[in-house]
């Protein structure tokens, strides 16, 4: 069976770990290959890689480290099927839609190319006479990527592309449970001609991640995952004098208002609440209802519409002719899948009423894979565990209210900020929404509203530990150091300019 190590100095190295973690194929659960679990000393060699590397990159000028990655970027669109069905087979998400992740992640390479532009920086001619001030945007130094399983591809590119462009060397520690797509990247950045150490990557768990948050030489971490662990990581690294984003689990609520259009708000909660086996950190777990009629409309049209749902293989369809794609995989492992059922269990034994129940709803040729079907709960209340916890998983609760306010207090209340969405068609409401909602990013009508990669991504509340959000201006912050020089010339023209701060009389 095949063993994946770890990337240094842009070499495929085999680990001398003796610690393993197995990888399987979700959709048919056999194990596909396993992965070595870094030591201290491997994950401290990957943090030197990257260290020995910083003076030589950050003097590259920021075009040439731009070039490096439109290369890189053509490499990717070049491999993408390849990489696509890599992440399909390990994370068990449809080909399609693994398409759909590299294409985001892809994003944040396009806006990392403009890294000429974004470091340009702040300049001020004469704050006093013949004075000028200006900034220097440099390179904070080694940085660190932690990431989950749900995004292989996406999530580390929403961090290496904007760190490497602003100067920094990288060190990857990607998910253990599927770890091909980032070797694979990182195989690809070598190609594009990014030299030795610049991004370095390390497959491992807790004891190299430990390592990570603990080194000096290590100035900078970004952390994506569940929240107990953006909270440790934060904590941990911020101890450490390190600058840390760690952002963390969700719950998103799409409030449902009476005027909103059914077919729209119908089409959207499939896509949003099942795509991906719900294992999206932006998925919508909530549908809060105005009104009764709204949710008994609304369950009728979504009853249909999951009883037409296809769950199997995300490749199945590339592998047999004449099939049509699934639209929704299994769940990453069996663990997972075992207590998402749990999950089920007890929103049924707290008192919710379940309308379609995923337990049940896996075909004979699936049994061997981590498959929970699509779920819908209605009459979820808050304070059962379904309604308060991410499940992260295909499970939908319905929430009715009386009111729009009565749907804002609770959303506020909810200890999870990440994504939100209004469906309605008064503007005047959505725009209420968008101010007062305690939420890191809102759609209106759109039900998963992930930033482009020219904005920035981030939760509010417990989805977000730090003040910097990822890629777009604040991934640009993080990665950078400001520096601000005011300069004056003794000599030439202006000879004799005068600047005096109140503190110099
Ligand atoms: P996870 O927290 O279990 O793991 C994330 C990373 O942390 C992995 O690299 C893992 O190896 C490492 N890790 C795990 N336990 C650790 C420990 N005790 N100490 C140090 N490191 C540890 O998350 P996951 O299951 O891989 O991913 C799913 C979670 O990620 C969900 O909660 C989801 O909401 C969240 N997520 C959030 C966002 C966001 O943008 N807010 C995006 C994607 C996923």
């Amino acid at each position: 069976m095949q063993t994946l190590g770890n990337f240094i100095d842009n070499q495929r190295v085999a680990s001398q770990s003796t610690r393993k973690a197995p990888v399987y194929n979700p959709a048919t659960g056999e194990q596909s290959l396993e992965v070595s679990l870094a030591s201290p000393e491997e994950t401290r060699a990957a943090i030197a890689s990257a260290e020995s590397a910083l003076t030589g990159w950050r003097t590259v000028t920021p075009l040439n480290r731009a070039r490096i990655l439109f290369k890189f970027k053509e490499l990717i669109e070049k491999n993408a099927d390849e990489i696509a069905t890599m992440i399909s087979k390990e994370h068990g998400k449809v080909f399609s839609d693994a398409k759909g992740e590299l294409t985001r992640g892809l994003e944040v390479v396009e806006f990392a190319c403009g890294i000429p532009h974004l470091l340009k920086g702040e300049h001020s001619l004469n704050v006093g006479r013949g004075v000028d001030s200006f900034s220097l945007m440099q390179p904070v130094g080694v940085c660190v990527g932690i990431t989950p399983f749900n995004f292989p591809a996406m999530v580390p590119m929403w961090m290496f592309p904007v760190a490497i462009a602003c100067g920094n060397t990288f060190v990857l520690k990607p998910s253990e449970k599927d770890p091909s797509v980032p070797l694979m990247l990182a195989e690809l950045l070598k190609e594009a001609g990014l030299p030795d150490g610049v991004f370095n990557l390390i497959n491992g768990d807790k004891e190299a991640v430990d390592v990570l948050l603990s080194d000096e030489r290590v100035q900078a971490v970004s952390f994506v995952g569940s929240t107990p662990i953006a909270e440790y990581i934060y904590s941990t690294a911020s101890n450490n004098g390190k600058r840390v984003q760690a952002l963390g689990g969700a719950k998103n609520h799409m409030l449902v208002m009476p005027d909103a259009d059914p077919e729209q708000v119908v089409g959207s909660l499939m896509g949003a609440a099942y795509g991906s086996a719900g294992e999206r950190c932006m998925a919508i777990s909530v549908a809060v209802c105005v009104g009764d009629e709204v949710a008994d409309n609304l369950i009728t049209r979504l009853s249909e519409e999951i009883d037409g749902m296809k769950v199997g293989s995300g490749l199945a369809h590339r592998e047999v002719s004449h099939q049509e794609e699934a639209h929704m995989g299994p769940l990453i492992s069996q663990q997972h899948a075992a207590k998402v059922r749990e999950y089920i269990d007890s929103g049924v034994e707290q008192g919710a009423t379940l309308l379609v129940d995923g337990r049940t709803r896996v075909s004979a040729d699936n049994q061997q894979g981590y498959f929970v079907g699509p779920t819908l709960f209605d009459q979820v209340k808050p304070g059962m565990r379904i309604y308060e916890e991410e499940i992260f998983g295909p499970v939908l609760c319905i929430v009715r209210v009386d009111s729009y306010e009565e749907a804002v207090q609770l959303i506020n209340k909810h200890e999870y900020g990440n994504g939100t969405a209004i469906f309605t068609r008064d503007g005047d409401c959505a725009r209420q929404f968008c101010e007062n909602i305690q939420v890191g990013m809102v759609g209106v009508n759109v039900p998963i509203p992930v930033p482009m990669a020219f904005h920035s991504f981030g939760g509010w509340k417990r989805s977000l530990f730090g003040p910097l959000h990822m890629h777009g201006p604040d991934g640009v912050r993080f990665y950078t150091k400001m520096k601000t020089v005011t300069a004056r010339w003794p000599t030439g023209p202006r000879a004799g300019a005068e600047f005096s701060m109140p503190t110099m009389k």
